[in-house]
């Protein structure tokens, strides 16, 4: 039997007045777990150990099951568990950075599984795009043909770290070096790297959802990262020069923002193309939370670096209401019970199946 229907007919076998959202103790579990509170549905969360206490003190999952790795929400008898639960599981980026591919994993999750893999191949992100023909950023196969500024990224949801900037092929065998010798990347990583071409503008990460219910895409919330490298503004140039940094894109955090109304229409153009595509490159193509990572150039034209097929952490910041999910829909809501409010609704239109991989 193939997976999705395998994952079918475990969903059918659930009491749908029972379902409970169930999701991993990290990244943007407290916006998931509260979301599906605000909806009305009992929560599981999977957490490790030394973690626990954050999801027990805010008190937003009705079941915290403890690990030591994420990787046992594979042990058979987690899996066990979770469907006797009629658990739906809410995947997110450590579902990416912990796990990977979740084949193994025959437990319905909300959402679309194989999109998310795609997070994991840049080859295979990059080819999305281009189907879906929007502005990306020059790709060098190698690091010999480096002649401009570029971006030295990894494959997966690594949360930029270890990425650095070189501009020239010397440059990138010193820097890559010494990104290994500090402990930062592996060789296998730089191996798989991908050396795009830096574009200088300005970064907004748009979180989307499209909604098979509404059958629309909804605007959720707009972020910009807290990254390692922002650091660097504080220190004055000639205190730079001498320390020789190699400052790199670890995530920290995050920023709301709110952009230029007349920029909205191209960042709706641009989801429209991919969740098009999606459709014919992983049946049945987008489904909820998706963001697609984007600079402006400076003539405010949008590139697109990067889409997760799934919530980001960058959602975060829209926890009770962004501007625009407000706009949207009069009332509080965030990713984390947009998502929770999906299942509710299509649950009692018996669209269940139309959200599930
Ligand atoms: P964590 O549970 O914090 O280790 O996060 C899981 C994965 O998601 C890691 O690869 C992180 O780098 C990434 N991640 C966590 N928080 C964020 C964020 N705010 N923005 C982007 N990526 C993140
Ligand atoms: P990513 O892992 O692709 O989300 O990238 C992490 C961070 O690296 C982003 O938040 C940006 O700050 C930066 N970045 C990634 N790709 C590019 C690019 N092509 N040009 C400029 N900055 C980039």
């Amino acid at each position: 039997m193939r997976l999705r229907e395998k994952i079918l007919k475990v969903l059918k076998g659930y009491d749908h007045e029972k379902i409970k959202i169930a999701t991993l103790g990290s990244h943007s579990a407290l916006n998931i777990l509260r979301g599906a509170k605000d909806e009305g549905f009992e929560t599981i969360c999977i957490c490790r150990k030394g973690e626990s206490a954050v999801y027990r003190n805010f008190g937003v999952a009705n079941r915290i099951i403890e690990v030591e790795k994420f990787e046992e929400l594979l042990r058979d008898d987690i899996q066990d568990f979770l469907r006797r639960e009629n658990a739906i599981l809410i995947p997110h980026g450590s579902f990416n950075a912990y796990i990977g591919k979740l084949d193994a994993l025959e437990v319905p999750i909300f959402g679309n599984r194989k999109l998310m893999e795609y997070e994991t191949s840049r080859e295979k992100q990059r080819e999305w795009l281009k189907k879906a023909n929007v502005r990306i950023p020059k790709e060098f196969k190698s690091f010999e043909e480096i002649d401009r500024l570029c971006i030295v990224k990894y494959q997966g949801a690594k949360g930029g770290r270890g990425y650095f900037l070189v501009s020239s092929p010397q440059d990138f065998v010193r820097k890559a070096e010494k990104m290994i010798k500090n402990g930062l990347v592996s060789k296998k990583d730089l191996e798989n790297a991908e050396i795009q071409e830096y574009v200088i503008g300005t970064n907004v990460y748009f979180s989307f959802f499209y909604s098979p219910v509404n059958d629309r895409i909804e605007l959720i919330a707009i972020d910009r990262r807290y990254e390692h490298i922002d650091s660097i503004g504080r220190i004055p140039a000639e205190e730079q020069l001498k320390l020789s940094m190699e400052p790199t894109y670890t995530i920290i955090g995050n920023f709301p923002i709110v952009i230029r109304e007349s920029l909205l229409s191209q960042a709706f153009e641009t989801a429209e193309r991919i969740v098009e595509v999606s459709k014919e490159i992983a049946y049945p193509g987008m489904v909820g939370a998706f963001c697609i990572e984007t600079i402006f150039n400076e003539k405010a034209e949008l590139i697109v670096f990067e889409i997760s097929a799934r919530i980001v952490a960058g959602t975060n910041v829209g926890i009770p209401s962004s501007p625009y999910s407000y706009i949207l829909f009069g009332e509080n809501m965030y990713m984390g019970r947009r998502i929770a409010r999906e299942i509710r609704i299509a649950k009692e239109k018996g669209m269940l199946e139309e959200l599930i991989y």
